[in-house]
């Protein structure tokens, strides 16, 4: 089997779709061999940078973009960006926000573990709303009233995370930060497909917006787009770079870096460690470039016949249906019923812990919902997990 085996670690069957913990995606031959290309020669990493910013704006219609070491890098490049600005001397003293706008907004309902990356710039969150739609106990979240009565002149940013649930609606939080001249930060990360999303957040009004890299676009599994405004990415991009260089040496592409409006050279910035390497950048855009050819049609069709398969492979299962179901990326799902074999988690775990290990999406496992996703399957996979869930279920 090549690499793995020699090291020693198990492949697998990855039906979860392209999670961090299960590696992402699998990237495709023309990407990966645009990354070969690539490590083969040395760039200078500020004018890869500035050639990746052309082709992210073109795509997104941001005025301009940088590669991440992911969407939560993005996360914390675009924080750490709202709080300095343009100016060195904050750059230097982050993560210490003292004396600097040291707070970030956002609605409580979208508190989540990838906050963490904003948290890391030294600024605190203020939390706004009460969700009681959550709770099911009523029909209310935040509303943009409470998150304007929540700015101050301690507010960095507004952080907002898009997803299908998410209130109050975009546009109308855009509306109330551009009120305040506060800088609207949209954590997209998995937003993608519809490939109209890559603009959409933008359009809406965000002044920033971090996709992951490695989920759908289908590039390396470490990688990233920051997209927004000039000034933004500009600041983004100087606390992202090593500086190890003299003033008078170190001259960036204007369309990125505008050495004019600088006082000085920053130092190493709080993002040095979210470096990105020159074969992750190319990867990245060639990655992008070929998710936005393909029309969201197409790569639903493609899904659709792959999880099409593992019914007639699974066969007749008892006190268990299985189905397709369209509406977003289609997927199989498994509905264990009333004396089924197995619970939803013991279904996870025995398929995880099968030869091979299959990987299902465990998120609804407690209500006796298993499915599968067709987006990280190879060729062969509908069958395996078929013939894994006839031998559990039947
Ligand atoms: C996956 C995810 C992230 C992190 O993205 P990476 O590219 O893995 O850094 C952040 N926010 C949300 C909502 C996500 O789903």
């Amino acid at each position: 089997m090549g690499i793995y085996e020699d090291l020693g670690a198990r492949t697998i069957v990855n039906a979860k779709g392209p999670s961090t913990r299960v590696s992402g995606g699998l990237i495709a031959p023309e990407v990966t061999a645009a990354m070969r290309e690539a490590a083969g020669h040395c760039v200078d990493m500020t004018e890869l940078q500035a050639a990746a910013s052309l082709v992210i704006a073109d795509i997104t219609g941001a005025e301009a973009g940088i590669v991440t070491a992911g969407a939560a890098a993005g996360l914390l490049l675009g924080t750490a960006a709202c709080i300095t600005g343009l100016d060195p001397g904050k750059m230097a003293r982050l993560p210490d926000t003292s004396g600097m706008k040291n707070e970030v907004i956002m609605v409580r309902s979208q508190r989540n573990f990838y906050d963490h990356a904003v948290r890391t710039s030294g600024v605190r969150i203020v939390e706004v709303g009460l969700p009681d739609r959550v709770a099911g106990a009523g029909v209310r979240d935040a509303e943009p009233w409470e998150i304007a009565g929540a700015i101050g002149p301690a507010t960095a940013a507004i952080l907002y995370v898009a997803g299908g649930g998410s209130r109050p609606p975009l546009e109308d939080v855009a509306r109330v930060a551009h009120a305040h001249h506060i800088p609207l930060i949209v954590d997209a990360a998995a937003q993608l497909p519809p490939v109209s999303n890559l603009r959409r957040f933008i359009a809406a009004g965000a002044d920033l917006v971090a996709f992951s890299g490695g989920k759908a676009i289908g590039g390396p599994q470490g990688s990233g787009i920051l997209c927004g405004s000039r000034d933004l990415i500009m600041s983004a991009i100087l606390q992202n770079l090593d500086l190890d260089i003299a003033w008078d040496q170190w001259s960036p592409p204007p369309r990125l870096i505008d050495k004019n409006r600088l006082v000085g050279l920053p130092p190493h910035g709080i993002g040095r460690p979210c470096k990105v390497g020159k074969e992750t950048i190319v990867g990245l855009l060639v990655a992008l470039r070929r998710f936005v050819a393909e029309s969201d049609q197409t790569r639903h069709d493609r899904g659709f016949a792959l999880v099409n398969r593992i019914a007639p492979a699974a066969g007749s299962l008892r006190n268990a249906r299985g189905e397709v179901r369209e509406g977003g990326t289609p997927k199989f799902v498994v509905t264990l019923e009333r004396g089924a074999k197995l619970t939803g988690m013991e279904l996870v775990i025995a398929l995880q812990n099968g030869e091979p290990s299959i990987h299902a999406d465990p998120s609804q496992a407690a209500a006796g919902v298993v499915s599968f996703s067709p987006v990280c399957l190879r060729e062969g996979d509908p069958e395996l997990i078929g013939k894994r869930l006839r031998e559990l279920l039947s």
